[in-house]
C-alpha cells in the first residue's frame, strides 16, 4: 500500500528521506524512551505528490490522517475539537536537512470558541488558554493565510501598552481575552471571513501550508546557498502539545550538547519561564542560560543533562535540542545535529576521537572542507586590539574578525558588496529575509536577539563573523544610522566587530593571518596520514608561497610569470619588448627585464625549500600589456618617446577578433622564441643561484602552456632545454628540472599519447580545458550560466565543479594515454577546480598525483582529498 502518514512509533532516524530530519528524530527519540509528546508525521511523500496534484490534498490522504489522528486521540484520551477534554497539536515542517527559520510552525491548533473554555476549565488556569489562544491565532494567521506578523504585533503591543504591562507575561487573562478578540477581528478585515472554528479545517489548512511553505522564496534561496535539491519535499509533523505556559512551574528551551561557537565540552543554551515555543529565539524577553536551570528547577536540570548526555552518545554528535517543561514535567520536543561554526567542528569531531566515540576517519568525513574557510582568514591583530577602544559590547555569536563599511538593510549591502565594498550589516535584528544581505556581508551586528536568534544561527552556520544582541546601539534603519554613547555613525562608516568576544570598534583594526594550530592542527595531521593526493599551491609571489607552505602546501602547482611582467617597474620594459621591431630590439628589451624575473624565481625558490616548484612561460595574448583607447596610447608614446603612429599601429596590429583563441600560450614562444629563451634562463640562473648561496635543492618543472600538437611542445622543448642544460653544465653544479605542459586543449587530451614522448609532467589546467570543451567563453559564460542554473541545466558551474561527464572524460584519457607511453609521468592539476571539493575528488579517483590550489584553499584541499581516501575504502 502506499502509506503516506507514519506515528511516532512506527519511524526511526534512518527514515530522514520519507519523514524529514525532525520527524525521523521524533520517532527515533519516542523508540528510546524518551519523553517525547506523541503524534504523527505526514511523510515527504506526500508533499511531492500535493504538487504533483497540482497543489492539492486529496481524499486518500485526508483519510490516512484523520486515521492517525484517532489513533492519537485515543492514546492520550482526548478528542480533537471536544467541548469536555479537546487535544491540541503543533503543526510542523520538517525537511530531510534542517532548515532553521524558514519553514514555518503552528501551535496550539484545534482552539476555538468552545475548546478554549474547555482548556480553562480543565486547567483552572484562564490566563493560560486565552495566551495559548492568541498564540495560535496569530501564528496561523500569519502562516497560513499570509496576515503580516507585524500587524498582530502592533496590537498586542498597544494592549500592553495600555495595561502598562512591561512584558507579556504581565497581561492577564481580561487583557489576553481582549487581544484574542482583536485579533479575531483582524482576521476578519483581511481575510472577508471568519477566523475558522472547525479543528479538522484548521488541520487541513495547517498541512496544506506547511505544503506551500517548501515553496516560499526563503526556502527556496535557503536551497540554493546551501545545495540542497529542490525536489525532497517536506514533512509535515502533527504532534500534541505540551504547554510551557502554563505558569512558573513551566518553561521552554534550547540547548545544544557543546558550544556552538567554539566546541567547548559543556551545555550551551537558553530557556524562558512560562513561554511558548519560538519565544526563546524570537527575543520577546532576555532568555536565562540554561546553568540557571539549576538553580530555578534542580530536579528537570538534572533529568535534562542525563537525556542530552544519552542523545549526544545515541547520536555520536554534538545535538541541538528543544524542551519544554509543563508543570514540573520535561518534554523532548526535537534534536538534531547541531550547527556550528567550523571552529567548533573542528574542536567537537576531535574531542570525540580522543573520547573514543568515532574514529579518525570519521572526524574527518564530518567537517564540510569548504567550511574549513572560516579559519583561514585573518583576525584582528592583538596589538592593535590594545589600542583599539570598543564603542560597544554584544555577544559573541559568531567568531572571526571583520571591518567595513555600515550598512542597513540587506538590500543596500547587496549593492555596496557588488561595488567592491567590504560590508558590515547593521539591523536591529535580522530574519530570514536579510539571507542575501547577510551572504554578501563580512560581519553582521545586531541590537537585538540571543545567541539563538536568526543571525547568530544563521550567521554560525555561514561562517560569518556576527555580534549580536548589541543592545546599547540604538539602530535607526530607515535614518541608516546607529547612535552610541551619543555618537551617529552613518551609513558607509567603517567599524570593526569582533564575533569571538563581541567586541565592535569604531574604525578599520589591522587582522593578521590565521594558523593551523590545535584541534584544527590536530586534524590536519590526520588528513596527512589517510591522503594520497599530494596538495600544491598557485603562487606568484614569494608572500603567497609563504602563507601556502605555512598552510601544508608541497610544491607550487603553477607560478604564473605574467603577474611579474605586470608590475608597474617592467611594464615599461615589456612595452618595449612588445613593440620592438626587430629581434634585436626585443632581445634587448629582454635583457633589462631577465634581472627582474631572475630575482623573482630566487625568492619563490627560498620560500619554497627543496619542495617542487612548477613555473608557466608566458600565457596570456601581447596586447593585454598595452594601453587601447588614443589618450593612454599618447602618454605611453611621450613615455617611451616613440611615435605615436607608430604605437598605435603596432597596438592596431596586436588587436585580435578572439584573443582567447589567438596569439597566446605556446604560440607566442613560438613566434618569439627570445621570450622562452629569456625565461628559460631566468628560472635556471636563479636556482643555481639558490643553489649556490643557499644549498636548498630548487627542483623546477617548466611547464608548457596551451599546447595542443606534440611539434609545439618539440619546438619550444629544443629551445628551453638546449639552454637549459647549457648553463647547469657552465655552472658545475648538479640541479634537476622537469619539462612539461598543460593540458588544456582539447585536442592534447586526445593525443596525449604523443605529448607525452615530450612531457615529463602534464599538468591540467581546466579553466581552459573547460571553456574550449563546452565552447564557453570564461569571460562571458558568466551571465548565462546563472540563467542555466536557474533553469536547471546546469545543477553547478562547471568553471567551478569539473563537469566529469565531459571534461572529466577527456581528462581521463589524457591520463590513460599520457601513463601508456611514460608510466612515471607525474599528473596534476592547476585550474581553479583543484581547490573545490568535490573536483579534487575526482582528481584522487582518477589517480592524479597532487591538486594544485590558491593558498587559502591549502587546507581545504588537504581535507577533501583524505575525504576522497576514506570515501574510496
Ligand atoms: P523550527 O523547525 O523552526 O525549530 P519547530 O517545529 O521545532 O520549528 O517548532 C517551533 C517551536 O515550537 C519550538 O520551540 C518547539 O519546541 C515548539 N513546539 C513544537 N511542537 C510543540 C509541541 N507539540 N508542544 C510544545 N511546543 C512545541
Ligand atoms: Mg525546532
Ligand atoms: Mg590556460
Amino acid at each position: 500500500m502506499n502509506k503516506l502518514v507514519y506515528s511516532f512509533s512506527e519511524g526511526k532516524a534512518a527514515m530522514k528521506d520519507l519523514l524529514g530530519g525532525k520527524g525521523a528524530n521524533l520517532a527515533e527519540m519516542a523508540n528510546i524512551g524518551l519523553p517525547v509528546p506523541l503524534g504523527f508525521t505526514i511523510s515527504t511523500k506526500a508533499c511531492n505528490m500535493y504538487y504533483e496534484k497540482g497543489q492539492e490534498i486529496w481524499s486518500e490522504l485526508l483519510d490516512e490522517i484523520f486515521e492517525k489522528l484517532s489513533e492519537l486521540e485515543k492514546k492520550i484520551n482526548k478528542k480533537f475539537g471536544d467541548k469536555d477534554n479537546p487535544l491540541l497539536v503543533s503543526v510542523r515542517s520538517g525537511a530531510k536537512f534542517s532548515m532553521p527559520g524558514m519553514m514555518d510552525t503552528i501551535l496550539n491548533l484545534g482552539l476555538n470558541e468552545e475548546t478554549v473554555k474547555a482548556i480553562h476549565k480543565n486547567t483552572g488556569n484562564e490566563r493560560f488558554a486565552y495566551d495559548s489562544y492568541r498564540r495560535f491565532i496569530q501564528m496561523f494567521s500569519d502562516v497560513v493565510m499570509s496576515i503580516d506578523k507585524y500587524k498582530f504585533d502592533n496590537i498586542f503591543e498597544s494592549i500592553k501598552e495600555n495595561r502598562k504591562a512591561n512584558y507579556d507575561t504581565d497581561l492577564d487573562a481580561d487583557a489576553l481575552k481582549e487581544v484574542v478578540s482583536r485579533f479575531k477581528t483582524l482576521y476578519k478585515n483581511e481575510i472577508k471571513s471568519d477566523f475558522p472554528e472547525d479543528p479538522k479545517e484548521q488541520l487541513i489548512l495547517a498541512v496544506k501550508a506547511v505544503f506551500r511553505s517548501w515553496n516560499n522564496e526563503r526556502a527556496n534561496i535557503y536551497r540554493r546557498i546551501n545545495n540542497i535539491p529542490d525536489n525532497l519535499g517536506t514533512a509535515v509533523n502533527v504532534q500534541s502539545m505540551v504547554f510551557g505556559n502554563m505558569g512558573d512551574d513551566s518553561g521552554t528551551g534550547v540547548a545544544f550538547t557543546r558550544n556552538p561557537a567554539t566546541g567547548e565540552r559543556k551545555l550551551y543554551g537558553e530557556f524562558l519561564i512560562n513561554a511558548q515555543g519560538e519565544d526563546v529565539v524570537a527575543g520577546i524577553r532576555t532568555p536565562q542560560s540554561i546553568e540557571k536551570l539549576n538553580e530555578v528547577m534542580p530536579e528537570i536540570y538534572k533529568q535534562f543533562v542525563q537525556v542530552a548526555d544519552l542523545l549526544e552518545n545515541h547520536y555520536k554528535d554534538m545535538q541541538d535540542i528543544e524542551f519544554t517543561i509543563e508543570k514540573g514535567k520535561l518534554y523532548i520536543l526535537q534534536t538534531r545535529n547541531g550547527k556550528r561554526t567550523a571552529f567548533s567542528a573542528i574542536r567537537v569531531a576531535v574531542e570525540l576521537v580522543q573520547e573514543e566515540k568515532i574514529t579518525k576517519e570519521e572526524a574527518l568525513m564530518r567537517i564540510e572542507p569548504s567550511q574549513l574557510d572560516q579559519l583561514l582568514h585573518p583576525t584582528f591583530d592583538s596589538n592593535a586590539l590594545k589600542r583599539a577602544m570598543p564603542i560597544a559590547k554584544g555577544l559573541p555569536a559568531s567568531p572571526g574578525a571583520a571591518t567595513g563599511r555600515i550598512y542597513f538593510t540587506a538590500e543596500a549591502a547587496v549593492e555596496a558588496s557588488k561595488n567592491g565594498e567590504k560590508v558590515i550589516l547593521v539591523r536591529q535584528e535580522t530574519s530570514p529575509e536579510d539571507i542575501e544581505g547577510m551572504l554578501e556581508a563580512r560581519g553582521i551586528l545586531t541590537a537585538r536577539g540571543g545567541m539563538t536568534s536568526h543571525a547568530a544561527v544563521v550567521a554560525r552556520g555561514m561562517g560569518k563573523c556576527c555580534v549580536a544582541g548589541c543592545e546599547s546601539i540604538k539602530v535607526y534603519e530607515e535614518e541608516k544610522k546607529f547612535i552610541v554613547n551619543g555618537k551617529i555613525y552613518n551609513e558607509s562608516d567603517y567599524i570593526s566587530i569582533d564575533g569571538s568576544t563581541g567586541n565592535v570598534y569604531e574604525g578599520i583594526i589591522d587582522r593578521h593571518e590565521p594558523e593551523l594550530s590545535g584541534h584544527f592542527g590536530q586534524l590536519m595531521e590526520w588528513a596527512d596520514e589517510i591522503r594520497r593526493l599530494r596538495v600544491r599551491t598557485n603562487a606568484d609571489s614569494p608572500k603567497d608561497a609563504i602563507q601556502a607552505v605555512k598552510f601544508g602546501a608541497e610544491g607550487i602547482g603553477l607560478c604564473r610569470t605574467e603577474h611579474m611582467f605586470f608590475d608597474e617597474a617592467r611594464i615599461p620594459a615589456v612595452r618595449e619588448m612588445i613593440i620592438a621591431e626587430d629581434i634585436n630590439q626585443r632581445k634587448a628589451a629582454l635583457e633589462k627585464i631577465l634581472p627582474m624575473q631572475r630575482e623573482d624565481f630566487v625568492g619563490i625558490y627560498e620560500a619554497m625549500g627543496d619542495r617542487p616548484v612548477t613555473i608557466r612561460l608566458l600565457d596570456p595574448p601581447l596586447h593585454e600589456f598595452l594601453p587601447h583607447n588614443g589618450e593612454d596610447i599618447m602618454n605611453l608614446s611621450r613615455e617611451m618617446k616613440i611615435n605615436y603612429d607608430k604605437l598605435k599601429s603596432r597596438v592596431e596590429e596586436l588587436k585580435e577578433f578572439n584573443p582567447m583563441l589567438g596569439h597566446r600560450g605556446c604560440r607566442l614562444a613560438i613566434t618569439y622564441p627570445e621570450i622562452a629563451e629569456m625565461q628559460t634562463r631566468a628560472i635556471i640562473e636563479a636556482a643555481i643561484q639558490v643553489k649556490k648561496d643557499k644549498g636548498i635543492d630548487v627542483k623546477p618543472e617548466i611547464m608548457i602552456p596551451l599546447v595542443g600538437e606534440v611539434k609545439e611542445l618539440t619546438f619550444i622543448k629544443n629551445i628551453v632545454v638546449k639552454l637549459a642544460d647549457k648553463l647547469i653544465s657552465e655552472s658545475g653544479i648538479e640541479l634537476k628540472y622537469m619539462y612539461g605542459t598543460m593540458i588544456e586543449v582539447p585536442r592534447a587530451t586526445l593525443v596525449a599519447d604523443e605529448i607525452a614522448v615530450d612531457a615529463e609532467f602534464f599538468s591540467f589546467g581546466t579553466n581552459d580545458l573547460t571553456q574550449m570543451t563546452y565552447g564557453f567563453s570564461r569571460d562571458d559564460a558568466g551571465k548565462f550560466i546563472k540563467e542555466y542554473i536557474d533553469k536547471k541545466i546546469f545543477e553547478i558551474d562547471p568553471f567551478q565543479a569539473i563537469d566529469r561527464k565531459g571534461v572529466g572524460k577527456l581528462m581521463k584519457m589524457a591520463v590513460e594515454l599520457g601513463r601508456k607511453e611514460r608510466p612515471n609521468i607525474k599528473l596534476g592539476i592547476c585550474g581553479e577546480h583543484g581547490g573545490e571539493p568535490t573536483s579534487i575528488e575526482f582528481c584522487h579517483e582518477i589517480g592524479l598525483d597532487y591538486v594544485s590550489c590558491s593558498p587559502y584553499r591549502v587546507p581545504i584541499a588537504r581535507l577533501a582529498a583524505a575525504q576522497a581516501a576514506v570515501k574510496e575504502k
